[in-house]
């Protein structure tokens, strides 16, 4: 006997959600591992308590799997657990090695058996992203890419070496002898330039202007994206920036697009800086923001701009909570 498990998302709890996701489920599991129906033996479900709609037991047999045993059970409430799943196990008479199948949703519980996901996050700086890509990498339990801190760590580079951000020539030298690593210390990016960390150097108000000049040659993109393209490609993660969803991954399987008031985004920006005891005067900030948009909108190479396909979210009224959720939400829609 072989056990081949799997699970699948719904996008809503409907009759009809269900006895779809419940057929493509079994189908799934039936071509990749090549078995005939008559080999199932029995086949147990289990939904998380949010789906009441209908009993996947019964889509099951709808489908056409009505010679075996079939039961559902409800799963008990878990605090962030994945939503609107049903999980399956099919208890087979031959001797296979199973292939299991976790499909939409679900593929985020079995990352070893699926490939890599990205999710791109674009936006003007404070409009959220980075909040919400760090809670999004938490929950889904895949990597958070900074690429703005990339960005910043040129510039500091830049600063150090007393070039003017707007000589291109020094600029490419300056970029050939790079030497950028990005790392993970308990979940956290950590940004080393030169083998030293300078992740909270990066932060500092005069660095994020000077990383907005920075970005907009071509030497320097070329060389961040083309790391930031080697890192998505192997590993499952969220990336937040200005250009992924158009220019860095734009067959990204998620697409955001976040934005907000100048006024929304400078207050954040102020509280952020504040709170690390970074003295910093509201109303420069707020020119400086809006001063960064405009330079990153109008440059010529990769500009801040909304990919087509992404979803737009304007964060100036939502707590982070909801625009987790929302974002959440339309990912489950999606898959
Ligand atoms: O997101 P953050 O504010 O840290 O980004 C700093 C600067 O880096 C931005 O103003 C932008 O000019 C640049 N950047 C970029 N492309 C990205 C991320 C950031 O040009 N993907």
């Amino acid at each position: 006997m072989v056990v081949i498990r799997g699970a699948t998302t719904i996008a809503a709890d409907e009759k009809e959600e269900i006895r779809a996701a419940v057929k493509e489920l079994l189908e799934q599991a039936v071509n990749r591992n090549g078995i005939n129906r008559d080999e199932i033996v029995s086949i147990v479900f289990s939904s998380t308590s949010d789906i009441h709609a209908y009993y996947p037991s019964k889509a099951a047999r709808e489908a056409g799997f009505e010679g075996c045993a079939l039961f559902s059970a409800q799963e008990p409430e878990i605090v962030d657990g994945l939503k609107l799943c049903i999980r399956v196990m099919l208890f087979v008479e031959k001797e296979i090695a199973p292939h299991h199948v976790y499909l939409r949703g679900a593929k985020f519980l079995r990352k070893d058996l699926t490939s890599v996901i990205n999710i791109a996050i674009d936006g003007p700086a404070g409009s959220g992203k980075s909040t919400v890509a760090k809670r999004l990498s938490a929950d889904m339990g895949i990597l958070y890419l900074d690429t703005g801190a990339m960005y910043r760590a040129c510039a500091l580079k830049v600063l150090q070496a007393g070039v003017d951000l707007n000589d291109e020539t020094k600029i490419v030298d300056l970029m050939r002898d790079l030497k950028l690593d990005i790392a993970y210390e308990n979940g956290a990016q950590k940004t080393i330039l030169d083998g030293r960390d300078v992740s909270e150097e990066i932060r500092l108000p005069h660095v994020s202007m000077a990383a907005s000049s920075v970005s907009k040659h071509a030497c320097v993109r070329m060389k961040m994206v083309e790391k930031q393209r080697e890192i998505a490609e192997k590993m499952s993660c969220v990336l937040d920036g200005r250009d992924i969803g158009t220019v860095v991954l734009p067959d990204a399987d998620f697409k955001f697009f976040l934005t907000a008031s100048v006024d929304v985004r400078a207050k954040r920006r102020y509280d952020e800086l504040t709170a690390k005891g970074i003295s910093v005067d509201y109303l420069s900030l707020k020119a400086e923001i809006a001063e960064r948009d405009a330079q990153d909108e109008g440059r010529a190479i990769a500009p801040l701009k909304r990919a087509e396909d992404a979803v737009l979210v304007d964060t100036s009224d939502l707590s982070v909570e909801e625009v987790v959720a929302l974002v959440k939400r339309k990912i489950q829609e999606k898959i």
